[in-house]
């Protein structure tokens, strides 16, 4: 059915012209307070500051407070309920910054997959170069690109220099107007994020309570929805521009250009979108080697680990 051909082709290119748009761009100019620059997690471990229950005692933990994926010993864990801290990036002091990786996939994007119309969606020479120069980087998930890629989840667990974090589940848009991503509901958000954390947290490994919204795109509405769940939010302050990138240069440019001590830098693990990723890689070690920086995981760059 041509027609039907033509429409879903046209979905994937929106798709796929969107999620160029949104991280070409500066990060959301919309922030929490708390937002600008470095946040400093409050300590929230209660069982630290209160003994331990007899063994005997039955066992009451308070309802609805139950944290998808892990508990609040895990970086990035907040105070659930409170309005989720937004990051871009950790102390400008020290040398260490974070690589991080986002895994998007959408409807559209597993859509090209089935057909054969696209072969993959997960750049393994960025994660065997990883693996073999032993750089710690940190993964942004969805659930759909982990249900797609459960043993390439697997091996990015077993690494411990590898930290895994939350990019929702099919990578829809939480604000109205996100670079054309289709959006997901208001009262899907909550659900879409606590699940992607269950997803990710069967694979063990450095589980975390970072989360990094697709395009980079939130509003109050969007954080506040998000409080339930005690994360924070990590945008990041070096936008490489990698989706859909047609040589490696600029890549590297954009990643090397506003690296700081603390940056947080934002690439992409997805192969098909983001082709020139694994050539710009090799450059933009070297590259943070001159500077005298050092890729370290997330945890450790926000000053958490
Ligand atoms: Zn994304």
């Amino acid at each position: 059915m041509p027609v039907k051909i033509s429409r879903v082709s046209l979905v994937a290119l929106l798709g796929a012209a969107a999620a160029a748009a949104a991280l070409l761009t500066a990060p959301s100019p919309l922030r929490t307070p708390a937002s600008a620059g470095i946040v400093r997690i409050p300590a929230t471990e209660p069982a630290a500051q209160s003994p331990a229950p007899p063994a005997t005692a039955p066992t009451s933990a308070p309802s609805g407070t139950a944290r998808p994926g892990g508990g609040p010993d895990l970086p990035g864990a907040t105070p659930i309920g409170s309005l989720p801290p937004v990051v871009d990036h950790g102390p400008r002091t020290g040398n260490k910054v974070a690589l991080t990786f986002d895994a998007d996939m959408t409807e559209a994007m597993r859509h090209q997959l089935r057909s054969g119309a696209v072969r993959s969606y997960a750049n393994l020479k960025i994660i065997e170069r990883l693996e073999r120069e032993r750089v710690p980087a940190t993964f942004f998930l969805t659930g759909m690109w982990v249900e797609q890629y459960p043993a390439l989840t697997r091996r990015l667990a077993a690494n411990p220099r590898f930290e895994l974090a939350n990019h929702t589940y099919g990578h829809l848009a939480f604000t109205p107007d996100c670079y054309g991503l289709p959006r997901i509901a208001d009262r899907k958000m909550t659900a879409d994020v606590a699940r992607t954390f269950d997803l990710v947290a069967e694979y063990g490994g450095r589980q975390t309570r970072y989360f990094r919204f697709p395009g980079l795109c939130h509003d109050r509405q969007a954080l506040e929805a998000l409080a339930p769940l005690g994360l924070t939010v990590v945008d990041g302050d070096v936008v490489s521009g990698d989706p859909f990138a047609k040589s490696w240069r600029p890549v590297v440019r954009a990643a090397l250009d506003g690296v700081r001590p603390g940056s947080v830098i934002i690439l992409h693990v997805t192969e098909a979108n983001a082709p020139m990723t694994d050539e710009a890689l090799p450059h933009i070690l070297a590259g943070l080697a001159e500077r005298g920086l050092e890729p370290a995981p997330l945890s450790e760059v926000l000053g958490q680990g």
